[in-house]
């Protein structure tokens, strides 16, 4: 019997604790956990230098309201701003909002309500954030939804040719991921930035779940090098605590006054301390550096381990958010590594998602990469039935 709707598909575990990159339940079996929360706690659970931070906060004070001035909320959005394109930040809770923000902020500035999303995308759960998505699965039951989005095919650059000048802004993540774990094409990014400019639309970059270090870069579109309009960010900013945020260009900030938009625990200063916490621990050369040599070492391994069992079809990704495309529904599968002591997500149906804490040892991807391959293993009869 339970209190709660049931909106979720619960996994038979029940936690006792976390720390790193480790979960126990309340039976003392213990994970490595390759889901991080989904993208959230990039540090690990419990980080310590996070948790003094919002330790330090509570103590001080726990909630304002933006009627006042808070320091902290310009130091965190310095943060932003010196690693990204922006500048100048909305703070929010979540991702969904982020993406909110960054659509009204859009309509508004240039007075028209087009805007242009790519199939197998995910923006979120609101109204605008879920006619954002281009999934039909999302959407069911809930209509009618906006009716001013439009969701062309992802890494296609000849579908970017028919759109006019009525569209406000295009909407994407640089590597969909609850889409599959697929990275854009370099050529298609190069394609949507020109046809921004052609049609006169703003480019908004959904990192919600690539920023913040996830692919070794602070945010994933600098992999690409372009300049996007309107940057959003959630998930990992806060390495658990919720916090999400918008940054936009200068050209954007007079668009919104006093009054134009809002969120009473946007930029709570709870959530404030542990963002920029979790930014000051991730957001310089050499910790990104690691990322991106770990990022190497797991999908080499896992190429020389795994990458011949029949049941794989591509290994892909950027940092440390990496697909396993598998030629077979995985659900199963991902049963089957939680038995052996490893959480990992799916990306659709066919696609195992890893996300481990940016701040995984190299034993223990060695660990999670024996975990698969003796699950693999044991799996190979099924293959061979069919
Ligand atoms: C998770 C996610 C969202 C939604 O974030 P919430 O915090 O759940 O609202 C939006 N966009 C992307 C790319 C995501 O991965």
């Amino acid at each position: 019997m339970s209190y709660l709707f049931p909106t979720y598909a619960r996994w038979n575990i029940t936690v006792k604790e976390a720390k790193g990159s480790w979960v126990t339940d309340i039976h003392d079996k213990k994970y490595l956990d390759f889901v991080s929360g989904i993208a959230v706690c990039n540090l690990g659970h419990a980080n310590d230098d996070v948790m003094a931070a919002v330790q330090e906060q509570l103590s001080k004070y726990w909630h304002m309201s933006n009627l006042f001035h808070q320091p902290i909320q310009e130091e965190v959005a310095k943060l932003l701003i010196e690693h990204s394109d922006g500048d100048a930040v909305f703070f929010c809770n979540s991702g969904a909002e982020a993406n909110e923000a960054a659509i009204k902020l859009a309509r508004k500035h240039t007075g028209k309500t087009n805007i242009v999303t790519f199939l197998q995308s995910f923006h979120g759960r609101t109204f605008a954030t879920m006619s954002a998505t281009g999934q039909e699965k999302i959407q069911q039951g809930f209509g009618p939804l906006l009716e001013t989005f439009t969701y062309l095919p992802y890494n296609d650059t000849e579908a970017l040719d028919h759109l006019g000048t009525d569209v406000a802004a295009i909407m994407l993540e640089v590597v969909q991921g609850e889409g599959g774990v697929i990275p854009a094409q370099q050529e298609f990014i190069q394609k949507v930035t020109e046809t921004c400019k052609r049609i006169g639309a703003l480019l908004i970059i959904d990192e919600v779940q690539t920023g913040i270090g996830r692919t070794g870069k602070p945010f994933a579109y600098q992999h690409y090098g372009i300049s996007p309009d309107i940057i959003t960010s959630a998930k990992g900013l806060g390495n658990g605590i919720p916090v999400g945020a918008m940054i936009g260009k200068s050209s954007l900030i007079s668009t919104f006054q006093a009054g134009s938009h809002g969120s009473t625990f946007g930029g709570n200063p709870i959530a404030m301390a542990a963002a920029k916490a979790t930014m000051t621990k991730i957001l310089n050369n050499e910790f990104l550096n690691e990322v991106e040599e770990k990022s190497n070492y797991l999908i080499e391994k896992l190429y020389n381990i795994i990458g011949n069992h029949p049941k794989i079809k591509n290994i892909r990704g950027k940092g440390l958010l990496i697909g396993i495309e598998c030629n077979e529904q995985v659900s199963e599968m991902i049963d089957q590594l939680r038995e052996n002591n490893l959480l990992v997500l799916s990306a659709g149906p066919n696609v195992i998602r890893l996300l481990p804490p940016l701040t995984v040892s190299t034993k223990e991807i060695d660990e999670a990469v024996e975990i698969m391959n003796q699950t693999f293993a044991e799996n190979k009869q099924s293959i061979i039935a069919h």
